[in-house]
């Protein structure tokens, strides 16, 4: 296929936002793709490969201006000009190419210059940009740049629009990954084989992956695919209940109570030889921020290979005590590891464990899972030289009275915990990779909040400070996900929690963002704001209640006709919640339910209002 053909594609789909007209499209892409088809899954969801392989592309906006340039002659003075009037680069170089083009078919007497341009495969185009990705080290911006030149050289306007776009990482067609696989499924098999390249997505965390292995060799090559060590698996997800009687009933009358703890997720991925990584909740590749724990892992590991799963919390070195998130989020992005190891200790409490020596246990129950973790540590080998161990076991008890949650639950929270998870300890009680069920069930009481738990919501936009916060942004729009239509649905405006300092930082962040001329097309606002953004952010807000607003349109006209929901008294937690995805923020069936659970009274008055 060629590049301008898949352009061609990329425009359609960026006309739409209903999500089945979308499929239809991609349908018709991937069909068309045919061997270049795991290149073209990439390039369409804005990469280069699985999001867990890290390879970014990352190139700045001064240096495609500079390749621009070089390319077309323009000045960067003129550059800036239709950068600024058009709002997005991509646009502006379509600009430019277009006038470049314009100009040689003026000039059509010289026959060379006249010749048409030789188009440009994808796979070929898909090269180039591993290369850009690749060149990186002294003298990188130079390579980049020639690389880019010779690419924008031969691009037409359009395929110049969209290598811009691809290679700034502002190529965001909107696309679901869920929406990917059901055009997989209906262009290569039939609906109904949809769950069976969801259960291999689930296990390989690479769509290009899943699709080239349908293509090659069929459905029974995708119900082949295992989990690997290596390779990380989606995490599993808990559900929510209000009351410690409704989750017991939902496990058939028992549970494995476990502390909630407040950190970061990880997957260690132990291989039998070689260094053992870290993906993090949303798979990105966090070995480099902690070889502390790989070390203290390898240690104390007893088995061959394996794959498990833990929190891993900053505690206090002296005491052991836990501390809050925002101590353990330090070390991101941190270049002197050494240096950080000592300022910011952490422990790992292993919590599962998906695979052990060869053998696949997702499918096993949880107690068994358990068992393995059990038995295939030895805690004490992991300790540091105060005799700390580092790794542990998260502690858990199994319950089976309301009581019991009760007491676990304040004795957690007394700990430093977040709250608790109940697990099912059933026969079906297995590991469901990338699924958010009841298996799992968390409970956590926010004290600075009635709801019942913290949103992680989405930034869409914000509105302009004033006074003191003149110049920066002084609150923000947030909104939840609508996974069903595949858009973000405005619920509040958050401008309390935030200190100077973050706000000043929040809005230089976010300018990069920025959505000129109105909401993003995935994002649906009734109310006015000073800018607008493409959903990517994700904050963690509590708040006082859930209420119906005319002016929010989470959740527009299901409780209530020509009203959605919004969240009173929003506050930012401090937590940014760069571990999720704007997809893995709350979605409305979520919101839903936790207005239902505040009690049926509020709709009840609001209706009679
Ligand atoms: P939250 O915002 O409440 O942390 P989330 O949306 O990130 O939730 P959930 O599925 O709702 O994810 O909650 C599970 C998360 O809780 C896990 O991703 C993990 O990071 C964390 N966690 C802490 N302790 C445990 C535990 N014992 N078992 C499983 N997950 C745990």
């Amino acid at each position: 296929m060629d590049y301008e053909r898949l352009c061609q594609f990329y425009e359609r789909l960026e006309e739409t936002t209903k999500r089945l007209e979308m499929t239809d499209i991609l349908v018709e892409l991937l069909r068309e793709a045919d061997g270049d088809l795991r290149a073209v899954v990439y390039l369409t969801r804005g990469q280069l490969a699985a999001d867990f392989e890290g390879i970014e592309l990352g190139v700045a906006e001064k240096l495609v201006m500079r390749a621009l340039h070089e390319s077309t002659g323009v000045s960067e003075e003129d550059l800036t000009k239709a950068y600024h009037k058009a709002g997005d680069l991509g646009d502006a170089a379509f600009e430019v190419l277009s006038q470049r083009k314009a100009r040689r078919r003026q000039a059509s007497l010289f026959a060379e210059e006249n010749q048409p341009q030789a188009s440009m495969p994808v796979t070929e185009v898909f090269e180039r940009f591993h290369e850009i990705a690749r060149s990186a080290g002294a003298g990188s911006q130079s390579g980049k740049l020639s690389l880019l030149q010779k690419l924008l050289a031969r691009a037409s306007p359009r395929e110049a629009r969209y290598l811009v776009r691809t290679v700034t990482g502002k190529l965001r067609l909107g696309i679901a990954d869920m929406t990917i696989l059901d055009a997989m499924a209906a262009a290569f098999a039939t609906k109904e084989y949809r769950p069976d390249l969801e259960r291999a997505y689930n296990v390989c965390s690479d769509l290009g992956l899943v699709g080239e292995t349908l293509l090659k060799g069929g459905l029974a090559a995708v119900e082949e695919m295992r989990a690997q060590v290596g390779v990380p698996m989606r995490a599993m997800l808990a559900e929510r209940l209000p009351t410690p009687e409704e989750i017991l009933a939902k496990m058939g009358g028992e549970g494995l109570c476990e502390l909630k703890y407040d950190g970061l997720r990880l997957q260690a991925h132990i291989p039998a030889q070689g260094a053992i990584h870290f993906y993090s909740r949303r798979l990105e590749d966090l070995t480099r921020q902690f070889p502390d724990v790989a070390g203290y892992l390898r240690e104390s590991f007893r088995g061959r290979e394996a794959i498990v799963e833990g929190e891993v919390v900053a505690v206090d070195p002296q005491t052991g005590d836990m501390k809050p998130f925002q101590e353990v989020a330090k070390r991101r992005g941190r270049k002197n590891v050494e240096e950080v190891i000592a300022e910011v200790p952490v422990t790992l409490f292993l919590f599962d464990c998906l695979l052990l020596d060869g053998e696949d246990l997702t499918e096993k129950p949880l107690p068994e899972r358990r068992e393995a973790l059990t038995r295939s540590f030895d805690l004490a080998r992991g300790a540091d030289e105060e005799g700390l161990e580092r790794i542990q076991l998260s502690r858990a008890k199994r319950v089976t009275t309301p009581e019991e949650v009760v007491a676990f639950f304040e004795q957690s929270v007394a700990e430093g915990a977040e709250g608790i998870m109940v697990k099912s300890v059933g026969p079906d009680s297995f590991y469901k990779a990338g699924s958010r069920g009841y298996q799992w069930i968390k409970y956590k009481r926010e004290y600075s909040s009635e709801l019942q738990d913290s949103l992680d919501l989405v930034v869409v936009g914000a509105i302009a400070g004033r006074g003191r916060r003149a110049g920066w942004y002084g609150a923000l729009i947030m909104a939840s996900y609508n996974p069903e239509e595949d858009v973000f649905e405005t619920i509040c405006k958050l401008g309390t929690g935030f200190d100077d300092a973050t706000l000043q930082a929040m809005t230089e962040e976010l300018k990069s963002y920025q959505h000129e001329g109105g909401p993003h097309p995935r994002v649906r606002a009734r109310i006015a704001a000073d800018a607008w953004f493409a959903p990517v952010k994700v904050l963690e807000v509590v708040g006082a209640e859930l209420t119906l607003s005319p002016l929010h349109t989470a959740g527009w006209g299901v409780l209530k006709e020509e009203a959605g929901l919004s969240v009173r008294f929003p506050r930012f937690t401090g937590k940014v919640r760069d571990d999720k995805k704007p997809e893995e923020a709350t979605t409305l069936d979520e919101i839903i339910s936790m207005f239902k659970q505040q009690g049926h009274k509020r709709v009840e008055s609001a209706e009679e209002s």
